[in-house]
């Protein structure tokens, strides 16, 4: 069966953006696959950066599994996200070990550079692994194919200025809800983080966050993308084909 891999910066991310659309496409069958490029070294109040990482490792294994997936640490550190070789490497190095027919990842525009630098890197990364003499630091091969490469939403619905992303099509994610939110509560360091500051709930972000998109598709839970259509990568947009009338087009 043909894997998806759903590539963010820190664990959590995926979780927010996109597990709506992984659980569907685990319900049809396909291999997920969660990468995150940081280990989430830098979110706790209390806790040692080693002891938060270890947690949000386990916590990010515990939703990728609610999918029956993979989760697969690229060996980064939070807030130090840059294109440079390390990571180009690391990102690479996932890409080939997945080999993914399908590539979902964080937005070129978003609040935060580490997740805009993540971006452009899996972009990179889907590009370059099937070059063959590109020596990225993995026994496995070279990646068959360049994959299908689709942004989700920036966090908040917005760019930095404020502005809606020009998304491309939604996915009525509403039969999956539940899902997701159970995938988004495994990462319980970061929601009791967040509640200690005052923050809004974290489910309830992402709650709103998803009726928002859904709202503007007539369902009610939604979850936004915007496919990569640059020279060289594929332009049919397969989400459409696998979802049918589950896949809205927004423009
Ligand atoms: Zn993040």
């Amino acid at each position: 069966m043909e894997k998806i891999l759903a590539f963010g910066c820190h664990p959590d991310d995926v979780e927010f953006m996109a597990a709506g659309t992984l659980a569907l496409l685990a319900e049809r069958g396909y291999e997920i696959h969660i990468a995150t490029m940081t280990g989430g070294e830098v979110g706790s109040p209390n806790l040692s950066s080693e002891e938060i990482k270890e947690k949000r490792l386990k916590e990010a294994g515990r939703a990728a599994a609610i999918l029956n997936g993979y989760y697969h640490y690229a060996g980064g550190c939070d807030l130090e996200v840059e294109y440079n070789s390390f990571y180009r490497k690391a990102a690479t190095r996932i890409m080939r070990e997945v080999d993914p027919l399908i590539v979902l990842t964080l937005p070129p525009a978003d609040y935060l550079p580490d997740h805009e630098q993540t971006s452009l890197l899996v972009r990179n990364a889907a590009y370059v692994a099937p070059v063959p003499l590109y020596d990225c630091g993995t026994s496995a091969p070279p990646t068959r194919r360049v994959p299908y490469l689709s942004y989700w939403n920036a966090a908040g619905l917005v760019d930095i200025f404020g502005r809606r992303l020009q998304m491309q099509f939604g996915i009525d994610i509403s039969s999956v809800m539940e899902i997701k939110r159970k995938m988004l509560t495994c990462h319980e360091s970061q929601r009791e983080w967040l509640a200690a500051l005052g923050v809004e709930s974290y489910l309830q972000v992402m709650k709103d966050w998803s009726r928002e998109q859904g709202k503007l598709i007539g369902r009610e839970y939604g979850e936004f993308f915007m496919q990569h259509l640059g020279y060289g990568y594929p332009d049919d947009n397969i989400l459409k084909t696998i979802f049918g009338e589950r896949c809205i087009n927004l423009c």
